[in-house]
């Protein structure tokens, strides 16, 4: 309890002196929407608020407490619904963390994880190198580069070592906040290294090459200091840090204009792969042909795939994705939806999903979102390990159907 309450005031305390004021709401917006209605949640997300616009007439976005009377009134004026997803966001962001923060006393147990606390970059860096010490006949580990803080970016590659297997591309933590991302991949590495070669025959005849925390800057400093960081943490001009690894792939990059704003929470980069992140990513991509790529996110309960194949790979995405999205809705019985990119309201500009399978020729290219909503990560410690059990069935049943 002691060290649950020293956690809650460092935290909060951090949090405090980074974003005073900021006590943000979740609302909804339904009805009929206008174009002036329109542009006035377009012009909010080009100055990199979060919004996301769904299908049937409803917009769910992120509010500061000093402005919700004016928007009240606007959406009233305009005749609109409006409700509250969720009151106080950080709060419940920060109810969580101190419930599932790691400390050595709880994320760590033995050679591997509680699955109920997020364990700490140190701790995932400890176990991928163990993993592989333990486990040399098929899990390999190398460090693919290096973050603009120094720090390495590992991964893993699990194999049998045979010449003809297909590759799989898995990798998770793209961006800083999503902390179930990296424990569901965690779980994985787990589930199938210490037994492989018990594991089924699609198992054990891929080649899997995983990188459990692609953004490991970001993942740090939404653990230490702001829960909700999204992007990396190399230093910008002025007071802006952080480019956002999925908006920084070049394909249809930068085209989206709120993408370019500096200090936005999805700012794509002064050029296509300017980040060492990503470059290390592509460095991987142009090196090897893989024929899956599954990048894990938190969170929306959805496995998506590009916009815009032709006909025959549309088919073969849509059976594909609707195989992942059964096997996770298997594990905890939640529905997990499977959609093309742009029908969920998503902007799709400079994504890894999108360059994979439009530029590197990448048959299945997917994004496995964890149980949850609106990218908000928070669950309370009981789910954790339900959330990585559905990300695993998910990538299992991939491994199983691709032929
Ligand atoms: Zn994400």
């Amino acid at each position: 309890m002691i060290l649950l309450n020293f956690f809650l005031f460092l935290f909060l305390k951090v949090i405090g002196a980074e974003t005073e004021h900021k006590t943000v709401h979740l609302w909804r917006a339904q009805g009929d929407f206008n174009d002036t209605v329109l542009n006035k949640f377009y012009e909010r997300a080009s100055q990199g608020e979060d919004i996301w616009i769904r299908e049937n007439g409803t917009i769910d976005f992120l509010l500061y407490n000093e402005e919700q009377d004016q928007i009240a009134a606007y959406l009233k004026e305009h005749g609109l619904n409006q409700t509250v997803l969720i009151h106080d966001v950080r709060g419940k962001l920060d109810e969580a963390l101190v419930k599932t923060f790691p400390t050595k006393r709880n994320a760590v147990t033995g050679d591997s994880f509680t699955w109920t606390a997020y364990p700490s970059l140190h701790e995932i860096n400890e176990y991928l190198i163990k993993m592989a010490a333990t486990y040399p006949t098929h899990c390999k580990i190398s460090t693919i580069g290096k973050t603009a803080h120094f720090k390495p970016i590992h991964m893993l590659k699990i194999t049998n070592g045979a010449s003809n297997n297909k590759a799989i591309l898995v990798d998770s933590g793209t961006h800083g906040r999503e902390w179930t991302s990296v424990i569901s991949t965690l779980y994985f590495i787990d589930s199938i290294v210490p037994k492989f070669y018990q594991q089924p025959a699609y198992v054990t005849t891929k080649d899997w090459y995983i990188i459990p925390v692609l953004n490991p800057d970001g993942y740090d400093y939404s653990l230490t200091t702001d829960r909700l960081w999204r992007k990396n943490r190399r230093r910008l001009s002025g007071m802006c840090y952080g480019i956002d690894l999925n908006r920084n792939f070049a394909y249809g990059w930068a085209k989206e204009e709120s993408t370019q704003n500096v200090c936005s929470s999805n700012y794509c980069g002064p050029v296509p792969f300017s980040e060492e992140e990503t470059k290390a990513f592509k460095r991987v991509v142009d090196g090897k042909h893989f024929i899956g790529y599954l990048s894990i996110h938190s969170a929306g309960t959805k496995v998506l795939y590009p916009r815009g194949a032709d006909h025959d790979d549309h088919h073969k995405h849509l059976f594909m994705t609707k195989e992942i999205a059964l096997a996770m809705r298997k594990i905890g019985g939640l529905q997990f939806l499977n959609r093309d990119i742009e029908k969920m309201g998503k902007i799709r500009y400079g994504m890894a999903i999108d360059w994979m399978f439009f530029v590197k020729q990448v048959q299945h290219s997917y994004i496995l979102e964890t149980r949850g909503h609106n990218g908000l990560d928070y669950i309370p410690p009981e789910q954790i390990l339900p959330a990585a059990k559905e990300v695993t069935a998910g990538l299992m049943k991939f491994a199983e159907k691709f032929r």
